[in-house]
């Protein structure tokens, strides 16, 4: 049985886009509520009837939450020009080698914005 398992996280931080020009809304430092969605995906445990416990992609990703909570994006080693699309990158390449069945990382930064990354 074949099986895809998708947990949010929010995490609250502040960041501008330095590439962008002066007169761009998203030049100047701002906030969002950040919400970030961890897919994975792979066959169930016919024992356990599941794909894996929701806990263990919480336990893997918390380090990652803690480095982005309540900070400054653009002081991240790794997310001087942090986009959506960077954002998700990054978290992929710290979740992925801890999260075999990571499929895929959406990073939102309103409630209509989201960039999806596949790896
Ligand atoms: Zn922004």
């Amino acid at each position: 049985m074949k099986m895809e398992l998708r947990k949010s996280f929010q995490f609250e931080a502040a960041h501008l886009l330095p590439h962008l020009p002066k007169s761009h809304k998203c030049r100047r430092l701002h906030g969002h509520s950040f919400k970030v969605e961890i897919v994975v995906a792979g066959e169930c445990d016919p024992e356990f009837g599941w794909l894996m416990d929701y806990a263990d992609i919480t336990a893997v990703f918390k380090p990652t939450w803690e480095k982005l909570d309540h900070r400054y994006l653009n002081e991240i080693p790794g997310l001087k020009n942090p986009t959506s699309e960077e954002m998700a990158v990054w978290i992929w390449r710290r979740l992925k080698p801890k999260l075999p069945l990571l499929t895929e990382v959406v990073v939102a930064e309103t409630c209509t914005a989201r960039a999806v990354y596949r790896g």
